[in-house]
C-alpha cells in the first residue's frame, strides 16, 4: 500500500460546509489525526483510526501523521476551516524540513471554508475591499507583535478579521486589542462578533466600536472589525467596494 498525507480542512462547523473533496479522502483514509474537538466531527468506521491529540501539539502531530504515511498508511490531519489559516498545514511542512526522508511522501493540502468569510457571508460583505486576518493569540508570536500588526492594519485603512481573541488563559489582552481600535479608530467603527458560525449556537452580534466589549468575544468567536467606510443596510453589513479618489 502506498501511503500519504493530506492536510484537510472541514470548515467552520456545518457538514454542508465540507467540500466534497474532503468527504472524498475522508472515505479513503486509513487514520486521521487532529486535535480533538476536530477528530471528533469524523464518523468512526471500521478500517479507520482516530488519532485525536491536546492543543499546541502540533508538531508531533504533523511528525506522527508523516511517520504513519512513510508505513503505508492513508493519513488525514484534519484542521477546522482552512488548514492554511492558523491550522495545521504549516505544522506539517515545518515538521517536512525537519525529517527530510520523509520529502518524496505525497502530500497534498485540501483547502476549507475559514472561519472569517463564513462569518462574513453570514453578516453581509463586511470583508468586501481590503483585509487582513489577524491570529490575536501569544502562543507562536509575542503579545507585542499581535499589537504592532494590528496598529499597522488599522492604520492601512484594512477591515480585519480577529482569529482566537479571547481564552481562559488569556482574558485581558483582548481588552488591549479593543484599546488600541480605540486609538486608531473613529468610535462608531462597526465590528461584528460571529460565534460557531454554521453550528446551532450560532450567534452573530454587530455594534460600534464604542459599545464592543472584551466578553462579547470567546475562543469559538471570530471577529470582523470594518474599515472606515463598513456599514449597515438593513440587517447587513457591508463594506463598499471602492475608496472615493
Ligand atoms: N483553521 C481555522 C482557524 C483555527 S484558529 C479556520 O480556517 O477557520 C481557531 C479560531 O478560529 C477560533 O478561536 C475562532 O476565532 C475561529 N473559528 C473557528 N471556527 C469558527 C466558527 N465556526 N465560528 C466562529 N469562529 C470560528
Amino acid at each position: 500500500m502506498t501511503g500519504w498525507v493530506i492536510v484537510a480542512g472541514l470548515g467552520p462547523g456545518a457538514e454542508d460546509l465540507v467540500t466534497p473533496e474532503v468527504s472524498t479522502v475522508l472515505a479513503l483514509a486509513t487514520d486521521v489525526v487532529g486535535y480533538i474537538p476536530y477528530v471528533a466531527r469524523i464518523a468512526p468506521r471500521t478500517g479507520l483510526t482516530l488519532h485525536p491529540s491536546d492543543n499546541r501539539v502540533e508538531l508531533d502531530r504533523a511528525h506522527a501523521a508523516l511517520e504513519m504515511a512513510a508505513a503505508g498508511r492513508r493519513v488525514v490531519v484534519v484542521s477546522s476551516g482552512d488548514p492554511g489559516v492558523f491550522g495545521m498545514a504549516s505544522a506539517l511542512f515545518e515538521a517536512l524540513e525537519t525529517a527530510p526522508q520523509h520529502q518524496g511522501l505525497e502530500i497534498r493540502i485540501l483547502p476549507g471554508i475559514t472561519a472569517m468569510l463564513a462569518a462574513a457571508a453570514r453578516a453581509g460583505a463586511p470583508l468586501g475591499h481590503d483585509f487582513c486576518a489577524i491570529n490575536l493569540s501569544d502562543n507562536l508570536k509575542p503579545f507585542a507583535e499581535v499589537e504592532r500588526r494590528l496598529r499597522h492594519a488599522a492604520r492601512g485603512g484594512f477591515a480585519m478579521a480577529f482569529y482566537n481573541p479571547r481564552s481562559k488563559s488569556r482574558p485581558l489582552q483582548f481588552a488591549r486589542v479593543l484599546e488600541i481600535l480605540r486609538e486608531e479608530c473613529e468610535p462608531g467603527r462597526l465590528i461584528t462578533f460571529a460565534r460557531a458560525v454554521s453550528t446551532p449556537e450560532e450567534v452573530l452580534t454587530t455594534v460600534a466600536l464604542s459599545d464592543a466589549m472584551p466578553e462579547m468575544a470567546d475562543m469559538r468567536t471570530v471577529v470582523l472589525v470594518g474599515n472606515e467606510a463598513t456599514r449597515r443596510v438593513g440587517r447587513w453589513v457591508y463594506t463598499p467596494r471602492s475608496v472615493p479618489a
